[in-house]
């Protein structure tokens, strides 16, 4: 038996070699993903948009493939319910416009479609090839432009994370993954599509996304993604204002802020993002300030309660304001003109780098408005203080100075029982109003005072 088997084998090992070189030639850098079934990935169907599933299904219907894609599969594997629903296919966008009444192109330079289904709005986007010697850069080596269509697996590519990079079939229930990301997301580890400095050069902002998504989904950085941020943050510098600023939110309404800050801090990512964010964050008083009013966000959205950007800018920069502020009263300017040139000068640091809008920034000047007020509990101003349509944010703002010692608990706790009374109740709490001359000449300046800038007595 052996001479036979020996004369044989070595055929068989060159037809295989003849056949492995056939196949290679045939598909040069082509390699099929891993077929995930549900008994490994487990993600549950429950989770998965009923829209999103009934878009895969037209679209396959028509002979496309289209999967679930992105940040949805990889929350969907970690048991998350995810925010929104992404679909990628191979139909072009005119071809998936055609087979949806309520839909339309969106974007000039990378088309995608946006199908409304019932209520939701899914984004469906033709596969995107990756980038090569010809893709459009800035002279850091920041993709400028790629808008070309490939096939699925140059899409997967061009993902960051290999998290990021998962298809998931929902007619089948099958997961298909190019980069190991399933056994990554079990390991709980966080590893980049490619070389990260590379991947970070074109894109900086996908530092933040580590550590964004990282914090979100209690993964570790593989020490390849790591070991270059704290080097390549500077490139931070380049990422247009308005897409820092979306990243910006991102991660401050994850309802993981404190976590995700904590790791910036730990990245050495906090310099560069919100401009003197790291002065505050070690001032010991605005710390504290900051890190109960992370918590306090976090805490309401994971309660699904509504959250607004104004609050939490207010919040973040607050301190910043009390410092310019304090300056500009030691040097005998009115403190509320003084007040007025603070917020204005910590808002225009800020828009250089931040592209707060001015709807945002009228918010938050607005909530800082109404601060020294909380201060006369004297006189009609606490009647007419209540009835502001900003009362509420301004008060919550108030129980964080308190409750981060700016100010006695016991101011903020006569506001809330203050809220509770009738208004006999509240007249009674009223503390007696001691400077007569001045209340007399308030109706000279009533206009002023409506605007938070009466000078009033003190309580
Ligand atoms: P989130 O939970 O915040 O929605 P996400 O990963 O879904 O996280 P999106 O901005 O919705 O973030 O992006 C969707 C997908 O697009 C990602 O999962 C990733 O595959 C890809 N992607 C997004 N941003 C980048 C980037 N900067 N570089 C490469 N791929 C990206
Ligand atoms: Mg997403």
């Amino acid at each position: 038996m052996a001479p036979f088997g020996n004369t044989l084998t070595p055929r068989i090992r060159m037809i295989r070699k003849l056949l492995r070189r056939v196949f290679r030639r045939d598909a040069p850098s082509r390699h099929e993903p891993a077929t995930i079934p549900h008994s490994r990935h487990g993600i549950d169907p429950a989770l998965v948009s009923h829209n999103a599933r009934r878009v895969c299904e037209t679209l396959q219907g028509a002979g496309h493939r289209a999967y679930v894609v992105g940040g949805a599969v990889r929350d969907l594997i970690a048991g998350i319910e995810p925010k929104d629903f992404d679909i990628a296919t191979d139909a072009t966008p005119e071809q998936v416009r055609a087979l949806f009444r309520r839909s339309r192109i969106i974007g000039r330079r990378f088309q995608i479609v946006h199908v409304m289904m019932g209520p939701e709005t899914l984004e469906v986007s033709t596969f995107r090839a990756a980038h090569d010697e010809n893709t459009l850069k800035d002279e850091h080596g920041r993709v400028l432009r790629d808008n070309i269509w490939g096939t699925m697996e140059e899409d997967a590519a061009r993902r960051d994370f290999t998290v990021n990079a998962l298809y998931y079939d929902p007619v089948t229930q099958t997961v298909f993954d190019y980069h190991r990301g399933v056994d990554d997301l079990k390991k709980k580890t966080m590893r980049m599509i490619g070389e990260p400095r590379s991947r970070y050069r074109e894109d900086p902002v996908r530092m933040l996304r580590a550590v964004r998504l990282s914090a979100k989904l209690g993964l570790t950085l593989d020490p390849a993604v790591r070991a270059p941020i704290k080097e390549m943050s500077q490139l931070i510098e380049n990422v247009p204002p308005a897409r820092l600023f979306d990243e910006m939110l991102k991660l401050l309404f994850s309802g993981h802020a404190v976590e995700c800050v904590k790791r910036l801090r730990a990245e050495g990512l906090h310099h560069g993002l919100l401009p003197l964010l790291d002065v505050i964050l070690e001032q010991p008083l605005g710390e504290k300030f900051v890190m109960l009013a992370l918590a306090n966000t976090d805490e309401r959205i994971r309660a699904d309660k509504p959250t607004s950007p104004g609050f939490l800018f207010a919040t973040l920069l607050w301190h910043e304001v009390l410092a310019n502020w304090e300056e500009r009263k030691a040097a005998k300017e009115l403190p509320i003109p003084a007040l007025f040139a603070a917020m204005d000068e910590v808002l225009d640091v800020q828009a250089e780098k931040l592209a707060i809008t001015r709807r945002i920034a009228g918010d938050i000047k607005e909530i800082w408005l109404l601060q020294p007020r909380f201060d006369k509990r004297a006189g009609k101003t606490p009647l007419r203080l209540i009835e502001q349509p900003r009362f509420r944010a301004a008060y919550d703002f108030l129980l964080l100075r308190a409750q981060s010692g700016e100010i006695p608990l016991e101011v903020a706790d006569w506001w809330t029982r203050f809220q509770r009374e009738d208004h006999a109740g509240r007249e009674a709490m009223l503390l007696p109003d001691t400077d007569k001359k001045r209340r007399r000449s308030r109706g000279r300046g009533r206009k002023a005072a409506a605007e938070g800038g009466a000078p009033e007595s003190g309580a």
